[in-house]
């Protein structure tokens, strides 16, 4: 019996027994009594509102509850232009689920108090923001932070991250981005973790944990949306937004990698993409966002298109119109609209007319509910944390800190010039990116300051502008500007010194959405610059700071040494300084091959062999007009075929020997485990962390296979003199992948594995094993 019946039943056996005017007191005392009973009983019925339900249960009693166009309210995301009538109107009437920069805490108060306290059901609003490598402490870019390939030290920046934004009242990130990455011409190729579906599988799920930890309605956590969901990355020619063409083998091999490890790690959300994939935008592809996601891999939460994704279904010309659009991404399986109103403003229609079915919709608001459910939001919808850091915090700054000296990469140290320890008493400090804050923070940093951030020249002067002559001159007034002015200057600075940091790339807004480059050496005249300085005969050290991989073949003679820092954050200055003066060594890994030419793009070690892969002999062309126009292989005449640096490569200050490469047995059964071991020394002088690499190459399978895959990988500290034993287990598991027959499996044949210090065949130890 309901709550309801019981009232009435209630009500009617009291007009019985209390029937005369005397008892009129009573009666009314009694009617009072059962008008709080019922209040009380409806309201412990709202099992929604219940802390200690079950979360399906409460998703299940909420839904029962609403009405459609509180159920279509859910699905619409808008970004917030200021709180005027219409703003609180449409929350009042559960016209809206979300927010994104929807202002700062207080702004975000105000709105949440009036869907909290106005709203008939008072369902919370989910605030989604951009936390993209930090919040208010900023990490180096994602694909700085991937040059790491420190899942843990990854997944320490997102907890701060998370605990940052947690305080701003923000209850979801749009990040992790694995969009896998093959083209550094693209502006979001920064935003990613690389080229690699392992290494990016590995840091998407730290990422993940990072934001969420184990609980999602804790107050330092907020949502993860793993984006941008799918194929994005492979957007044709490196240009934004452009089509994408990925055979399933390859999405399911390549691109989906990354998402599946980061939906297994339990990512709460995901953000449909931006780009058409293989003729059905990712915003109303069923096969990605229902078959994959939802049948495969059993996800939950929800999905929120990108900006204005939905719309543009009708650009991509798969929609007439707005209510298309709606219809085509609900159905797809798109739980929420970010800021174009489509859902809004036809689902009903839609729904009315049998061309969405009602179930759908109510199994699309559960998603969205049940992650705000997870959050907690409904017992705790305002930020909860209490204590507020009101400056960046010194243990964050920290592992900022950390994060940048992992993730810079020493590319080039001729006669080991890096480190300089105290060889010289006066140093130049030169280049526009030298003392550029905010070109540091790089690309996604709306909450980043530029005022919180260390350059390289305010590091070195705070550490040694005491002990060292410290001469500077900023050579260029930024990075692409054409304007010699500086030149002169920047030559005598380099002529009083005894040695030359010189700090170019790229600025920040070089790289990020819509920030493609057809070409992707140094921005404007900086290789002038460089060359000018190099004729003045002193040492240079090059920091490169950018947001993709460059070309700067043309000046890598002039320089001693190449440290690519790309955008490196808040702490970059002091963590260079650090590297440059030998207090530590670096130890990033390219997480992304760098092509000697743009004209080499796309170019990934993860390849196919070909029927014609280029031979060892024929290496060695250099760049221009082919001087020997022969070969009949898998090349360009007029450059080599190999890249500028190999994905996985990383020098160090210290020296590191591999041997004893040992593998339990050369056959095993499918079943089986192989047992790797290497033994890995530090002959050099200065300890140092290395990253040591397995990869493993399928000879001959159902279908083409890459010439090497990364399948495990382990950094390790190692003090000079020191060696360790590196174990790894590599199971049947590791070697699946999509058959002739598109099955998930692992074939028997002939395996190469090879262990060392990055892809590149010379710096691999390599042995056999066969699966029987
Ligand atoms: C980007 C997303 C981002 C969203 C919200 C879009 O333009 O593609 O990556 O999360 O805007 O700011």
């Amino acid at each position: 019996m309901t709550s309801y019946s019981t009232f009435l039943m209630v009500w009617f056996l009291s007009i019985n027994i209390f029937n005369n005017q005397e008892k009129n007191m009573n009666l009314k005392l009694l009617r009072f009594l059962l008008i709080i009973l019922f209040t009380s009983t409806v309201f412990y019925a709202q099992t929604y509102k219940d802390p200690k339900a079950n979360i399906e249960d409460r998703v299940n009693d909420l839904i029962s509850k609403m009405t459609l166009e509180e159920k279509i309210g859910q699905m619409q995301q808008n970004t917030l232009n200021g709180i005027d009538n219409n703003v609180i109107s449409e929350i009042k009437n559960g016209k809206v689920g979300s927010f994104l920069n929807a202002g700062d805490l207080e702004a975000k108060a105000k709105l949440q108090k009036i869907a909290v306290e106005q709203s008939r059901l008072g369902i919370p609003l989910i605030f989604g923001r951009d936390v993209i490598h930090g919040y208010k402490t900023v990490f180096p870019i994602p694909l700085g932070q991937a040059a790491s390939w420190n899942p843990d030290l990854v997944e320490k920046g997102s907890i701060i991250a998370a605990r940052e934004a947690a305080e701003d009242g923000i209850h979801w990130t749009f990040a992790p981005m694995v969009d896998i990455s093959r083209d550094p011409r693209w502006g979001r190729i920064a935003e990613s973790c690389g080229e690699d579906p392992f290494l990016a599988s590995k840091l998407g799920a730290a990422l993940v944990k990072g934001f969420q930890g184990n609980d999602l309605s804790s107050e330092n956590t907020i949502a993860a949306c793993v984006k941008h969901y799918v194929g994005y990355g492979a957007t044709e020619g490196g240009k934004d937004y452009n089509t994408t063409l990925i055979p399933e083998r390859e999405l399911r091999d390549i691109y989906l990698k990354p998402f599946q490890a980061s939906v297994k790690a339990g990512a709460a959300t995901l953000m449909s993409a931006f780009n058409d994939l293989n003729g059905v935008p990712t915003s109303a592809n069923s096969f990605t966002l229902k078959t994959v996601l939802r049948d495969e891999w059993n996800f939950d939460g929800f999905v929120v298109s990108d900006w204005g994704a939905v719309s543009e279904l009708i650009n991509h010309g798969i929609a007439k119109d707005g209510s298309e659009a709606a219809l085509k991404a609900a159905n797809a399986g798109v739980n929420m609209e970010m800021v174009s109103r489509h859902f809004t403003e036809n689902l009903t229609k839609h729904i009315a007319d049998g061309k969405v079915e009602q179930k759908w919709i109510d199994e699309l608001v559960a998603g969205i509910l049940r992650v705000k459910f997870r959050l907690g939001l409904f017992e705790n919808p305002y930020t909860r944390i209490t204590e507020n850091l009101k400056t960046l915090s010194d243990d964050f700054k920290e592992v900022a800190k950390q994060s940048a000296i992992e993730s810079t990469v020493l590319l080039q140290n001729e006669d080991d010039f890096l480190p300089l320890n105290d060889k010289f008493k006066k140093i130049a400090i030169i280049g526009p990116l030298a003392n550029s804050p905010l070109d540091q923070l790089g690309t996604w940093t709306p909450d980043g300051e530029a005022k919180n951030t260390i350059t390289p020249l305010m590091a070195i002067k705070e550490e040694f502008g005491n002990s060292i002559e410290i001469n500077y001159c900023k050579g260029l007034e930024d990075a692409r500007s054409l304007g010699t002015d500086y030149f002169k200057k920047a030559v005598e600075t380099a002529n009083k010194s005894d040695v030359v940091l010189l700090f170019v790339g790229e600025d920040y807004l070089l790289s990020g959405e819509t920030h493609s480059r057809a070409f992707i050496n140094l921005p404007g005249i900086q290789e002038d610059l460089i060359q000018q300085i190099s004729k003045t005969g002193k040492p240079i050290v090059l920091v490169i700071m950018a947001g993709r991989p460059l070309t700067f073949g043309n000046i890598t003679k002039d320089v001693k040494s190449i440290l690519y820092a790309w955008h490196p954050g808040t702490m970059g200055g002091q963590a260079l300084s650090d590297i440059i003066f030998g207090k530590v060594s670096p130890s990033g890994k390219l997480p992304v091959t760098f092509p000697r030419t743009i004209g080499q793009i796309p170019l990934y070690y993860n390849h196919k062999n070909t029927g014609r892969p280029p031979a060892p002999n024929q290496l060695g062309r250099t760049i221009g007009t082919p001087e020997n126009p022969e070969g009949y292989a898998c090349y360009y005449l007029d450059v080599d075929f190999t890249p500028a640096y190999n994905f996985g490569f990383g020098m160090s200050y210290a020296k590191f020997e591999y041997s004893n490469l040992n593998i339990s047995s050369n056959k095993i059964k499918m079943d089986e485990n192989l047992e790797v071991k290497i033994t890995v020394k530090n002959t050099g002088k200065m300890e140092a962390k290395e990253i040591v690499q397995l990869y493993i190459r399928d000879i001959y399978g159902s279908v083409t296979r890459p010439i090497k895959e990364l399948k495990a990988f382990e950094k390790i500290n190692l003090r000079p003199g020191e060696e360790k034993e590196v174990k790894f287990t590599i199971s049947s598991d590791d070697l699946k992948f999509h058959n002739i027959d598109m099955k998930y499996v692992a074939e028997p044949g002939d395996f190469e594995l090879f262990v060392g210090s990055s892809s590149n065949n010379n710096d691999l130890l390599k042995t056999n094993f066969v699966i029987e």
